[in-house]
């Protein structure tokens, strides 16, 4: 079963919810009025029944999103002129007030979703306004004279139905805070949720170069603190060979397949914690983890790869190569031009890059190791 906190509550489904159960709310006030014979707050209530089926009606099969916040008003304006109205007649015996207070609570949940913020706090503003000026309304005629039902009517409400109304509000004031407390925490969750993927897209783009899928310079640095610290490992810079000449002579877009191709490669033969990394246009840097001896015969098994990678263009067939400059991780130790012992990322670069230029010079599609060594 769907955990409640995960359900994505649709904007038109809220209106639905709160025009129904307000509707099922005026009906048992209706039924109480009627029963206590009390035939002025039974017809306000019959209009207020009749006002939230139509609303409800316009929520179900109507845009009501369309006029969401003018909706949202005029229910606002029903609770409390009805819960207004029903103090003046009755008094503050019945707790009939406390629907005043609470419906600030829902309008503040409900309108924070459905109008921009500074809206949002005009219209909670003068709600709480409207609320204060009538409950002390209320408080300052029941103050001064009796209720409604006495003054105009003659009677008084019985000590059993006081007591009956009491227990119907507070028990309903109690069930309304509980379910928009619910709604209340399902929305934060559905937003976190919303957040939370909106990042994870930003972090990849972030990490990652945009036309080959490959790891981007930035995230290299990140991850080499990582990877440095789980064992031996061995730098790899490389260059795809003569790149200009096949932009040149069958297009940049032919140029954009070479690499996503050399690339896809690259990643593909990228075991846990190896980090396969754009270094820039058609260069590359590549983290082995492992030893020089594995370093070496997995790179190369990567140059054989890319060596045997065919590109149509038209009816050519286009093959590309890579030379690659080496560098076992340990071999910084013997350099003392390096100060920083914790293996210098920028340092292992460094030298991949010079045995890189090495290769270039000394006729391509080949792997330069320590000892200047050619794998072909
Ligand atoms: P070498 O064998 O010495 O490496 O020569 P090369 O032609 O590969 O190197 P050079 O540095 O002369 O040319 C690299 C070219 O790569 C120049 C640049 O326009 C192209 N390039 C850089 N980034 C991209 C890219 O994202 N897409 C395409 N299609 N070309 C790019
Ligand atoms: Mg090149
Ligand atoms: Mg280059």
């Amino acid at each position: 079963m769907k955990n409640i906190l995960d359900i994505e509550l649709k904007s038109s489904f809220k209106y639905q919810v709160i025009f129904f159960i307000s509707a099922m709310m005026h009906s048992v006030f209706l039924v109480t009025f009627m029963l206590t014979q009390i035939y002025g707050l039974m017809t306000l209530n019959i209009i207020s029944v009749a006002f939230y089926l139509i609303a409800f009606a316009v929520g179900r099969w109507g845009d009501i999103e369309k006029h969401g916040v003018t909706w949202l008003s005029a229910c606002y304006a029903e609770i409390t002129g009805h819960a207004f109205i029903c103090t003046l007649w009755l008094g503050f015996e019945p707790c009939f007030y406390l629907y005043a207070i609470i419906v600030l609570m829902v309008a503040a949940y409900v309108l924070y979703l459905a109008c921009e913020k500074r809206q949002f706090l005009r219209m909670i503003m003068i709600f709480t306004v409207i609320t204060l000026a009538s409950v002390l309304f209320c408080l300052i005629y029941l103050h001064f004279g009796d209720p409604i039902i006495t003054t105009v009517f003659g009677k008084t409400l019985s000590q059993e139905h006081t007591g009956i109304m009491r227990a119907v509000n507070l028990l309903f004031n109690i069930i309304i805070t509980f379910f928009f407390s619910v709604m209340f925490i399902v929305e934060i969750q559905v937003l976190i949720r919303k957040l939370n993927t909106v990042n994870e897209k930003l972090n990849y783009t972030a990490m990652h170069d945009a036309l080959t899928g490959l790891y981007n310079r930035r995230s290299l640095y990140k991850m080499y603190d990582e990877v440095k610290d789980k064992g031996n490992f061995c730098v790899v810079m490389g260059d795809i060979d003569n790149f200009k000449k096949i932009n040149d002579t069958y297009g940049h877009g032919c140029g954009d397949e070479v690499l996503r191709g050399v690339s896809s490669v690259m990643n593909d033969m990228a075991e846990k914690n190896d980090i396969a990394c754009r270094w820039g246009g058609e260069e590359f840097l590549l983290v082995i983890t492992g030893s020089k001896e594995n370093g070496l015969a997995r790179l190369n098994e990567i140059r054989k790869k890319i060596l045997a990678l065919e590109f149509a263009h038209g009816d050519r067939k286009i093959n590309v190569t890579m030379t690659f400059g080496f560098v076992d991780c340990l071999e910084i130790l013997e350099h003392t031009e390096f100060i920083d012992p914790s293996m210098n990322i920028d340092a292992l670069v460094q030298m991949a890059d010079t045995r890189l230029y090495y290769g270039k010079e000394n006729g391509k599609n080949v792997i330069i190791d320590k000892n200047v060594e050619t794998v072909k």
